[in-house]
Formats: structure tokens, sequence, C-alpha cells
């Protein structure tokens, strides 16, 4: 199939100029290896005007957008590809306030359709970082930044960052998990999930890591006021400033969907070209997500 490639906007608007046009791009990714009936399996039907398919077996009528992120999108899908291409290749993160001006929506249907392109931004956990890594802690949110030392404040939201550095030591790809504390559980995960066991890691001298060296190469270094993980310190400052400039609250329940929005960008910062074609792609592989299962907690 043509995928869309590039951060062209009057591109993008000339070949994806209507709804019709976008259903068609769903339904090339969606049966790009043939037809299977969501229904009963059937892999025998035919294609009606380019984007639905009628099962030759129970007679369902299957539409691109079935079973898919883009399932009931209400406003239509253009809008919602416009949503998707804003949020996968502008370099500065956009409010739902913003969005919803832009594409004349309310707030909250921008901000509930921008946490489902999230939802897809987060990672299949198919490619965890290797070779050589940085692990620290941060939190984001409340005020005394700058101050330091590990923060107990409940205000401020707790992280775990890794970052892969490539030979000349740039930073290649990052992965941030919300956690509730600093404690060997709640630094677990993001080593299971996201990092090699083959790879050496460097963390500096907090305790929880200690458990960990168990089964991964963890060497501890003293992180001399950051001084030792700049590329680390770097990647931080550049989370907390888009945290910052959301400006609606971000709770606690919804903080890790903007880790990944944050991640996926900049883990396909040298693949600008295809980011929005994977955004698509993500947001048709993933299940329908519905509004009830994304908890309203939006305090503007
Ligand atoms: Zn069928």
């Amino acid at each position: 199939m043509e995928e869309f490639k590039g951060q062209d906007l009057l591109n993008f608007i000339k070949e994806l100029p209507n709804d019709e046009a976008c259903k068609s791009y769903l339904a090339k990714i969606k049966w790009h290896d043939g037809f299977t009936c969501s229904k009963c399996g059937h892999t025998k039907g035919c294609a009606k005007s380019g984007y639905t398919y009628h099962c030759y077996n129970c007679h369902h009528v299957e539409s691109a957008t079935a079973n898919t992120i883009f399932h009931k999108v209400k406003f239509g899908l253009q809008k919602a590809f416009c949503i998707a291409f804003e949020m996968s290749t502008s370099s500065k993160s956009i409010s739902s306030i913003q969005m919803g001006k832009r594409f004349s929506l309310r707030q909250g249907t921008a901000w509930y359709f921008m946490q489902k392109v999230r939802k897809a931004m987060k990672s299949s956990q198919k490619y965890p970082l290797e070779k050589l890594i940085h692990v620290d802690e941060f939190t984001v949110g409340g005020k005394e930044e700058g101050k330091q030392g590990r923060s107990y404040d409940s205000k401020k939201k707790k992280a775990v960052i890794a970052i892969e550095l490539t030979d000349n030591n740039k930073v290649k790809r990052v992965y941030i998990r919300s956690i509730d504390d600093y404690s060997a559980k709640s630094l677990t995960p993001i080593f299971e999930e996201h990092i090699c066991k083959s790879s050496k890691i460097i963390t500096d001298k907090w305790r929880g890591y200690e458990p960990l060296k168990e089964n991964f190469n963890i060497e501890q270094i003293y992180s001399n006021n950051g001084g030792n993980f700049k590329q680390l310190h770097t990647i931080i400052m550049q989370v907390k400033s888009w945290i910052r400039a959301i400006p609606t609250h971000v709770s606690k329940a919804h903080i890790q969907a903007y880790f990944d929005e944050f991640c996926f960008r900049i883990n396909r910062s040298q693949n600008k070209a295809s980011i929005f074609h994977k955004t698509i792609l993500r947001m048709v592989e993933s299940k329908p997500i519905y509004q009830s299962q994304i908890k309203q907690q939006i305090n503007v």
C-alpha cells in the first residue's frame, strides 16, 4: 500500500482529503494480508466500495474502523487522522484545548481521543533496550524543582527512566514508567519490560536497585549531582517541560499515557517520515478503547 510519508501538512490534506480517503487508508492496513471475518473467522468475502467487507459465510458486513481505535469515532475520520498527524509529527506537544479549537471539537472530546492515540503509542515491549543503559528516577509536578535527593512529596508523581546510549554516548531510545515509590518492587517492571538481560546497566547508588542485580548486569556509581548521567538528565528535563506544558491537570492515573507519547516520539525522532503511518498502524492493531475505560479525571 501507499503509506503516507513526511510531515508536510498540505501534502497530508491532499492525500487524505476526506473521511472516505481515510477509511480506505484504514482498509488497506486492516486487510493488508487479506480479509478475515471478525464474527466467524471466514476468509472469503467481497470488498465493497473499498472500505467495507461482506463475509460470504455469515454475511457480516465489516467496516474498516471496526475493532480498531477508530471504532465509533463520532466526529469523522479525517479529524481523527488530523489529530494523530498533529500528535505524531509536531515537535511540541499540543494541548486538548488547542486541538479542540483547531478541529471544532469540545476540549473533552479532543482529550479523550488524544488519550486513545496515546494508548496506541504505548510500547509493544518487543524491542527492549540493549547494550549500554542508564537508569534513574525523577519526579514531575509540584514545586521544589532543583531540590536534591529522592522526594517523598505526595503531590509529585514519581517515575523511573531508562535510556539506551549509542557508541558515541548519544541517546538512542528511552522508556519511562510511572511508579508509586522507589522500592525494588516498583523499580522492577521497567527492567523486565524494557531492558535486555544482556545489557550493561548503570544506576546511581540507590539501594532499591540492589536486588535487581540478581537478574541484571548493574553497576552502581555515584551520581555526582547528575554529572555522571548527563544524557539522562537532559531527557528528564525534556520530559518535565513536556508535562509542564500541558495546561490541564495530569493525574497520576493518566501520566503514564503522556510518558508513552513522549517515548514513542523520541524513539522515532530519526524516522519522522514514517511516524504518522506507524501511529495509524498501531491504532488499527489496537482494540477499541471506550471512554468509560479512560477514567474521567480532567480538572481544567
Ligand atoms: Zn463471517
